[in-house]
């Protein structure tokens, strides 16, 4: 008999997309889907770590199988626990071992401990929806923000080749998808890498961007994005979009092709420099609305959404209120805030205090979500 696999994904669109090829690669082991969990033989646990809350759900969720998992066995029946994603990532990476080990006992359950990298892209993907195609373009992130897990979770960004990602995404349109979402930690970035490496990629010019005036990588992302809008789908979306890789060329790009979503995700954190500089973001406030400007300028119609964190480690009231300065200037069509939390194994937790009493952080939080999202809560009647 044919084994069944269930998989359970937590986090993001790039977990859900990461789950797909996890589906595609059991497939490709001889296994068939299984309709429920109690169902399957080999489980996979794609897991998410941006919180502490979504890793106490993945331990909550690997004990819970375990009845399962005993009944399974009384009945002669196999049941393989797989656990793979950002945790499973983040321990294969701790050369001391010490995660895993953290792992290995609060999920004694688990089996097996699968890191990504064993999964690979040469398989297509098993899609779970018909309507959106997500195509991963590149996986980890080479910016260390002091309060993000995401480099050591998903190590240094690696782009995936130009031509393999345009031929996915014809073959995504051949099959009759109408949209499409490409994916990465940070897609602006895209292909920095095959270009400091030398790699061949067509003929392809780099655009070079600027940081903080002074630090230049080169990106090939402009041309990628107008390389899929060509393609013809009724909509091209990407996620995430650092602001300080948003070159001219990629606005100019994105103007030129009308399929090309108008809506925007450009995570700001903080109105304030030194906040900025504290959690490694490669901006400053005035830079950031430059931006958004030149956004608008050509793109009127162009909507902007954010993500803010409040309370982060040493935040002054003074700096609080020049995110709120920032966010009376810029009108953004919603703010994923957030109350800053410590993060275990980023440089924030190990350097710098979280020293904002919760009482701040959650005025703060309230103040400037009533400033932002109001509207939003009334339009969507949330309120
Ligand atoms: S850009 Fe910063 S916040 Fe985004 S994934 Fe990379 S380190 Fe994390």
């Amino acid at each position: 008999m044919k084994k069944k696999y269930f998989i359970h994904t937590f986090g993001c669109q790039q977990n859900v997309a990461d789950s797909e090829r996890i589906a595609a690669y059991c497939e490709s082991l001889g296994m068939k889907k299984a309709a429920t969990i109690e169902e399957a033989n080999y489980c996979v646990i794609t897991t998410c770590m941006i919180r502490e809350s979504a890793e106490n759900r993945v331990y909550g969720m690997v004990n819970n199988l375990i009845p399962l998992k005993e009944k399974k066995k009384k009945a002669g029946e196999e049941f393989e626990i797989v656990v793979t994603g950002c945790m499973t990532g983040m321990a294969h990476r701790d050369t001391s071992g010490k995660m895993m080990k953290e792992l290995r006992r609060r999920m004694p359950a688990a089996d097996v401990f699968l890191p990504l990298e064993e999964i690979g892209f040469e398989r297509a993907p098993l899609r779970e929806t018909s309507e959106t195609a997500l195509i991963p373009i590149s996986n980890g992130c080479n910016n260390f923000c002091t309060y993000c897990v995401v480099p050591y979770t998903r190590g240094r960004e690696v782009s995936r080749a130009f031509e393999d990602i345009v031929k996915e995404a014809k073959e995504a349109f051949d099959k009759g998808f109408k949209k499409v979402l490409l994916l990465g930690q940070n897609v602006n970035s895209y292909g920095s890498d095959i270009v400091l490496e030398g790699k061949k990629q067509q003929e392809l010019k780099p655009i070079y961007v600027t940081h903080l005036g002074k630090h230049r990588i080169p990106t090939l992302f402009p041309h990628l994005l107008e390389a899929v809008a060509k393609i013809g789908f009724d909509e091209v979306n990407f996620i995430s979009s650092n602001p300080w890789d948003f070159s001219d060329e990629l606005i100019d790009a994105i103007a030129t092709h009308k399929n090309i979503t108008r809506t925007f995700h450009l995570a700001v954190q903080s109105g304030d420099d030194n906040v900025l500089k504290r959690m490694n973001r490669w901006y400053t406030a005035a830079e950031y609305i430059d931006l958004y400007n030149r956004i608008m300028k050509k793109m009127p119609e162009a909507h902007v959404t954010t993500d803010i964190i409040v309370g982060f480690c040493g935040e002054t009231e003074k700096e609080f209120q020049n995110t709120v300065k920032l966010c009376k200037k810029i009108h953004f069509d919603r703010a994923f805030i957030s109350i800053y939390s410590n993060r275990r194994g980023t440089h924030a937790y190990k350097h710098i205090p979280d020293d904002v009493p919760h009482t701040v952080k959650d005025k703060r939080w309230k103040m400037l979500d009533k400033l932002v999202n109001s509207q939003f809560y009334t339009k969507n009647k949330l309120v």
